[in-house]
């Protein structure tokens, strides 16, 4: 198994994958540029080769997740070209790094256009333009959403349909985060074993390259994305123990994205879910 979690880069790309394996992680999360801005980045090619090789020798795997500000979904002509040039700006640097791809949220469409296939039009116009030349090995890897403020992104269909309207689907893979499908309803706690066999149905588990996972401040049905610590939330160790041990999960790297506020930290949750993992069925 594969667990890790978000890790600043602050001191570098490489250091970010030293201070995983300082943690007893083998895999991790991290922004490759300023998390609030969409401003493109140039990069130090020698950190991000160090940190690749870092990686390779360690056995550990990595994922980039794109700025806060990122919508597959804006309109506005100059908005709408920042985004893209954004998105590969982080696609270079996490190729560069060897990560595996970069997270982007489903898209969120926020104006006032009657059709309601508007907002995924959008979408997949972005992401063909995004990847028209992109050569690289590192994929796009859409997020699933909570629903707060806007109802896209919610269901494994959305995720599926989407990918496979694209020019290059090939490029694009999925990342399921625990804590937004819990506060959606797609994951209820109680129906893991027919989201399963929906995800089985539609494909949506052989381009899953990753896992958020996240317990949840709120309950399921809430639209409220609010990470908590595993097993201090709403979900329960023992939900997300049943998650992360089924056979469409098992291989999938776990990247937690969480306040971290246990005593030990990442440190000693990281620990906590390699138990919860090893725990008989
Ligand atoms: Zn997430």
């Amino acid at each position: 198994m594969h667990i890790g979690c978000h890790v600043s880069v602050r001191q570098g790309y490489a250091a970010a994958s030293r201070i995983t394996k300082r943690l007893g992680g083998t895999c991790y999360q991290y922004f490759p540029k300023n998390p609030r801005s969409l401003t493109v980045k140039s990069f130090s090619r020698q950190d991000a080769l160090e940190c690749r090789h870092f990686c390779e020798e360690n056995g550990i795997i990595s994922i980039a997740h794109t700025p806060y500000p990122t919508n597959l979904c804006t309109e506005g002509k100059e908005e709408h070209a920042a985004m893209v040039a954004s998105v590969r700006n982080d696609l270079e640097i996490a190729d560069a790094c060897g990560s595996i791809g970069v997270v982007v949220h489903f898209g969120q469409y926020k104006g006032n256009h009657q059709d309601p296939l508007y907002g995924y039009q959008l979408m997949i116009r972005s992401l063909n333009e995004i990847l028209e030349d992109w050569t690289g090995k590192a994929l796009i890897l859409l997020e699933n959403n909570a629903g707060q403020g806007n109802k896209m992104g919610l269901t494994l269909e959305e995720l599926v349909q989407v990918r496979s309207l694209l020019n290059k689907p090939e490029l694009v893979g999925f990342c399921l985060d625990t804590c937004h499908a819990f506060a959606s309803g797609l994951w209820t706690g109680e129906n893991w074993g027919d989201v399963q066999k929906k995800g089985e149905k539609l494909g949506y588990f052989t381009h899953l390259k990753a896992v958020h996972l996240n317990d949840s401040r709120y309950p399921t049905g809430s639209y409220r994305d609010r990470h908590a610590d595993i097993g201090w939330g709403e979900i329960g160790a023992e939900r997300l123990g049943e998650l992360i041990r089924s056979t469409v999960i098992r291989e999938v790297p776990l990247f937690l994205e969480t306040p971290g506020e246990r005593p030990g930290g990442h440190a000693s949750e990281i620990a906590f879910v390699k138990q919860l993992f090893g725990r008989p069925q």
